[in-house]
C-alpha cells in the first residue's frame, strides 16, 4: 500500500490504465486504430504475473498471427524483465494444436497426428470428389474443400451439415464429401486447419471433465484483434472462459477485414449478452498518428453505416497533409512513390520504416519492378514476388516451351496442367525414352505418339497436347507475343482451370495472370521477356539491409510505419470489382475498412494515390478515382493531379471531385478493371470473375484431331536406339512381351508380338530375343 506504481503503468493513460487493472471479470476493449489496444493487452499479461494474480500457465493469450505472439512475448518478457517458457500465447491454430495432442484419442487421432498444409488437403479432396462421382468440372475438389472449410469456420462438423444445409451443392452430395473426407483424414491420422478448432469443440463438448481442466486453468484470458474471430474460434472461447469469466478482448469493429474468411464482427456485439456485466472500455486518445492522418481515416470510415461508433483523437501535432496523387498512369505511379522514397531517404529516413500496402497482390508487379530498376530494396510479406507465384510460373512454362522446345522443365510443368489424362507411368515412359535417345521430352512425346508404346487414351491425349504445342508455336512466329501469351493460356485450358475454381485465391491468380500479360506488353519481344524475368528472379537482397515492405492491406493489420503508400484507389480497384459487383453494401463496407486500416498505419505521413489509366491486357483502360477518394476530407489532404488526367480539364488540379463520373462504370457494363471485348474466354472475356465460366467455350473444335503431328526435324539428337533391328528378328519388350520384327523404319519397328498382337514401338524399347 501507498508503493510506487510499477513503472509500466505509469506509460498509460488513464483508461488504459483501467483497462489493465480490470483484472477480473470480463472486460471488452473496443477501440479505434492506434489506442493501445495492443499496448494494454501486452501490459495486462505483465501485470498479472507482477501482482502475482497469475503465473504463466494460468494465462492464455491470443494472437492474431505468429510473428505477433513472438513480439507479445518479448515486450512482456522486457517488461517483466525475464523469459517466460511454456507460455499459452500464440495464434488461435497454434493453441487448439496443442489442446488436441493432449486428447487426440477423445476424436479418434493419435498424438502425433499431421497438420495438412493446402496442397495435401485439395489432393485427399480430388480422390473423394472424384470417387464421388460428381462432375468436377461443375464441382472442383478446391471449391468443395471451400465449402467445408467455411463450414468449419462456423463450427459445423459433417453430422451438423445436412441437405437443408447444403441445399445442392456438389449434387446434393456435399453432406456425404464432408463425411468421407474427415473418415479419411482420420484415418490417415490426419487433420486440416479448420479441425483444429472443431476437434476442440468436440472434445470439450463429448468430454466435460477435459474442459473442465482448461477452465480452471486459464484462470486469464486475452484475446487481441477480436472482431476477427469467427464462430468456432468464439465459442472455444466462450467454453473456455465459463469458469473464471476472467477475458479481456481487445478489437475495433471499423477493423473488421476477414468476413469473407467467415470472421463475424458480431462477436463483439454478443460479448455483452454471452458475459452479462462485462466492462466495456473505450479508448480514444490515438498515439499513433498525426492529426491529419487520423481525420483523414475517421471522416472515410464514417461513411460506413452500422458501426458502433467511436470517437478518436490525438494530441500529436498536426503534421503534413494527406498526400492525395492522381497520376497519368501505374507506371507513373510507380515512379511516384519510388521518387517519394528516395526523397525520404535523403532526408535520413529508414527504408525499414516504409510500406506501399495494396489491395490485392497482383498489383505489387509494378512496383517491384520500379523498385529493382531504382535499386531500392524491398521486402514482399505475405507471399512470393511476382514472378514466383505458382500460376506465373505455370504460365511462364508454356511461354518458355514455346519459345525453347527443349526445355524439359517447362515441359514436366505443363503437360498435365490442367489435367489433360497424362498421367505418372507416360511420364515414366517418356523419361525412359528421351535418357536413351538423349533427345528432348518434346521429342521424345512426337516420336512415342505416332507408335503403341502408350496406352490408346494416354497416347490421344499427349497427341493432342504435341499438336496444341505446334500451333502456339505458330502464334509465336505470327501473333505478338501478348496474344500470343492469352491464346496459349485460354486455349491450354490453363485459364478455365482456375476460372472453374471457386477457392478464395482464385481470383486473385487470375488477376496476376492478367498483369502478367500487362508486364509483357513492356517488352518488345517474348524472348526479351523471358530474358527479363531471369533477371528479376535472379535479384536476391541480404535479410539484414533495410528495406521497404510491399504487402497486402489484410496482412497489414496491427502494424504500424512512419511512410505509408497506398496506390491505386481507383474504382474496381478499390474497393475492388467483387465488392462492387455484389448486392448489399456489406462488401463495399469491408472496403472501406480496409481504407481505414490502410490509413491508420501510417505515423508520420501518407500517400494516397491513383491512376487514370491502366493497361489491362492489351488495352488501356481508362479509370476512375476510388469513391473513398471522395471521402477524404477536403482540409486534411494535399491533391495533386496531373494535368489533363480526365480530358479537356475538367477533372483536373482543382476540380471538384463530386464532379466525377460516377456513372461511367454504369456506362461500360460495371465492368471496372477487368473490361474487355467480348469473345468468350478469359482473356478476351470480360471481367475476371467467375460469371465466365459459361461462355468458356469448348477447345479447338475446328482443329483436326486425326492429323497425326508433324515431327521436328531431329537435328543434333542422334537415336542410340540398339539400331540394327531388322525384319524377321526376335525381339523382346517390356510391356508387350516377346515378339517378331514384321516392320523397320528408322527407329521405329512393327512387331507382331506373341500375345499382345502387331504393334508400332520405338527401337530403342526393344531388346534383342536368343530365339
Ligand atoms: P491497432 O488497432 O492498429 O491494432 P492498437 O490499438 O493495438 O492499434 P497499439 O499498437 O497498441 O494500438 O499502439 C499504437 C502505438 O501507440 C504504438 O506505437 C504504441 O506503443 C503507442 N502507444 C499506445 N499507448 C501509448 C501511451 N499511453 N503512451 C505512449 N504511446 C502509446
Ligand atoms: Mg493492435
Amino acid at each position: 500500500a501507498g508503493a510506487r506504481p510499477p513503472l509500466y503503468l505509469s506509460a498509460l493513460n488513464e483508461s488504459q490504465r483501467a483497462a489493465v487493472e480490470a483484472l477480473d471479470g470480463p472486460v471488452l476493449v473496443l477501440a479505434g486504430a492506434g489506442t493501445g489496444k495492443t499496448r494494454v493487452l501486452t501490459t495486462r499479461l505483465a501485470h498479472l504475473l507482477t501482482t502475482g494474480k497469475a503465473g504463466p500457465g494460468d494465462l492464455l493469450a491470443v494472437t492474431f498471427t505468429n510473428k505477433a505472439a513472438r513480439e507479445m512475448k518479448d515486450r512482456v518478457a522486457a517488461l517483466i524483465g525475464r523469459p517466460v517458457e511454456g507460455w499459452w500465447l500464440g495464434t488461435f491454430h497454434a493453441l487448439a494444436a496443442r489442446i488436441l495432442r493432449s486428447h487426440a484419442e477423445v476424436v479418434g487421432l493419435k498424438p502425433n497426428f499431421t497438420i495438412l498444409d493446402t496442397d495435401d488437403q485439395l489432393r485427399l479432396m480430388k480422390q473423394i470428389v472424384q470417387a464421388a462421382d460428381i462432375d468436377d468440372k461443375k464441382w472442383p475438389a478446391r471449391a468443395v474443400l471451400h465449402q467445408i472449410e467455411r463450414w468449419k469456420d462456423r463450427g459445423l462438423g459433417p453430422e451438423k451439415i445436412g441437405i437443408a444445409e447444403a441445399g445442392d451443392f456438389a449434387g446434393g452430395k456435399a453432406p456425404e464429401i464432408y463425411r468421407d473426407y474427415q473418415e479419411r483424414l482420420r484415418t490417415l491420422n490426419a487433420v486440416d486447419f479448420g479441425d483444429l478448432l472443431l476437434h476442440n469443440l468436440t472434445i470439450f463438448l463429448s468430454r466435460p471433465e477435459i474442459l473442465e481442466r482448461y477452465q480452471q486453468r486459464f484462470r486469464y484470458i486475452l484475446v487481441d484483434e477480436y472482431q476477427d474471430t469467427n464462430v468456432a474460434q468464439y465459442l472455444w472461447l466462450r467454453l473456455l472462459a465459463q469458469k473464471h469469466r476472467n477475458i479481456c478482448c481487445v478489437g475495433d469493429d471499423d477493423q473488421s477485414i476477414y468476413g469473407w474468411r467467415g470472421a463475424e464482427v458480431g462477436n463483439i456485439l454478443r460479448f455483452e449478452q454471452d458475459f452479462p456485466g462485462a466492462r466495456i472500455v473505450r479508448l480514444e486518445r490515438n498515439y499513433r498518428s498525426t492529426q491529419h492522418i487520423l481525420r483523414a481515416a475517421s471522416d472515410l470510415i464514417a461513411h460506413n453505416d452500422g458501426r458502433l461508433g467511436k470517437t478518436l483523437w490525438t494530441e500529436d501535432e498536426p503534421g503534413e497533409k494527406v498526400i492525395l496523387r492522381g497520376l497519368w498512369d501505374g507506371e507513373a505511379e510507380a515512379r511516384f512513390v519510388s521518387d517519394e522514397i528516395e526523397a525520404i531517404e535523403r532526408r535520413g529516413g529508414s527504408l525499414d520504416q516504409i510500406a506501399i500496402l495494396v489491395r490485392a497482390g497482383y498489383q505489387t508487379r509494378e512496383f517491384e519492378e520500379r523498385f529493382l530498376n531504382a535499386g531500392i530494396s524491398y521486402r514482399l510479406v505475405g507471399g512470393p514476388r511476382f514472378y514466383e507465384r505458382q500460376e506465373i510460373r505455370d504460365a511462364l512454362a508454356y511461354l518458355r516451351l514455346v519459345h525453347q522446345p527443349a526445355d524439359d522443365l517447362a515441359f514436366e510443368r505443363v503437360v498435365n496442367l490442367p489435367r489433360r489424362g497424362i498421367g505418372d507411368s507416360t511420364m515414366q515412359l517418356l523419361h525412359r525414352f528421351a535418357r536413351a535417345s538423349e533427345m528432348p521430352l518434346t521429342e521424345a512425346a512426337l516420336r512415342l505418339v505416332g507408335t503403341d508404346e502408350l496406352k490408346p487414351a494416354a497416347k490421344k491425349a499427349l497427341g493432342r497436347f504435341m499438336e496444341d504445342l505446334e500451333r502456339w508455336r505458330g502464334f509465336a512466329r505470327d501473333l505478338p507475343h501478348t496474344e500470343l501469351a492469352e491464346r496459349l493460356l485460354d486455349e491450354s485450358g490453363y485459364t478455365a482451370m482456375w476460372q472453374n475454381d471457386r477457392s478464395p485465391d482464385a481470383p486473385g491468380r487470375l488477376e496476376n495472370l492478367k498483369e502478367l500479360v500487362v508486364g509483357m506488353a513492356e517488352f518488345d519481344t517474348l524472348e526479351g521477356f523471358l530474358e527479363h524475368v531471369s533477371l528479376v528472379m535472379e535479384n536476391v537482397t541480404s535479410e539484414s539491409e533495410a528495406k521497404v515492405t510491399l504487402m497486402t492491406l489484410h496482412s497489414a493489420k496491427g502494424l504500424e510505419f512512419d511512410y505509408v503508400f497506398l496506390p491505386g484507389w481507383e474504382e474496381g480497384v478499390f474497393p475492388h470489382q467483387r465488392a462492387l459487383d455484389e448486392t448489399g453494401l456489406s462488401g463495399l463496407e469491408e472496403e472501406r475498412r480496409l481504407a481505414y486500416v490502410g490509413l491508420t498505419r501510417a505515423r508520420k505521413r501518407a500517400w494516397v494515390s491513383y491512376a487514370a489509366n491502366r493497361r489491362i491486357h492489351n488495352q488501356w483502360q481508362s479509370l476512375i478515382p476510388s469513391r473513398f477518394v471522395d471521402e477524404l476530407p477536403k482540409d486534411a489532404i494535399d491533391r495533386i493531379v496531373d494535368p489533363g488526367l480526365y480530358g479537356a480539364g475538367r477533372y483536373d488540379a482543382g476540380g471538384e471531385p463530386d464532379e466525377w463520373p460516377r456513372n461511367r462504370l454504369g456506362e461500360e457494363g460495371g465492368r471496372g478493371a477487368g473490361g474487355g471485348r467480348e469473345f468468350g474466354r478469359y482473356f478476351s472475356g470480360g471481367n475476371a470473375g467467375r460469371g465466365n465460366v459459361a461462355r468458356f467455350s469448348p477447345r479447338r473444335d475446328a482443329f483436326a484431331r486425326e492429323r497425326p503431328p508433324r515431327l521436328i526435324e531431329s537435328s543434333s539428337a542422334p537415336s542410340r536406339s540398339g539400331g540394327a533391328f531388322g525384319v524377321g528378328d526376335r525381339v523382346f519388350h517390356l510391356k508387350f512381351g516377346y515378339g517378331k520384327v514384321t516392320a523397320a523404319e528408322g527407329d521405329k519397328l512393327e512387331i507382331e508380338f506373341d500375345k499382345a498382337g502387331t504393334k508400332r514401338v520405338m527401337a530403342s524399347f526393344v531388346l534383342p530375343a536368343d530365339q
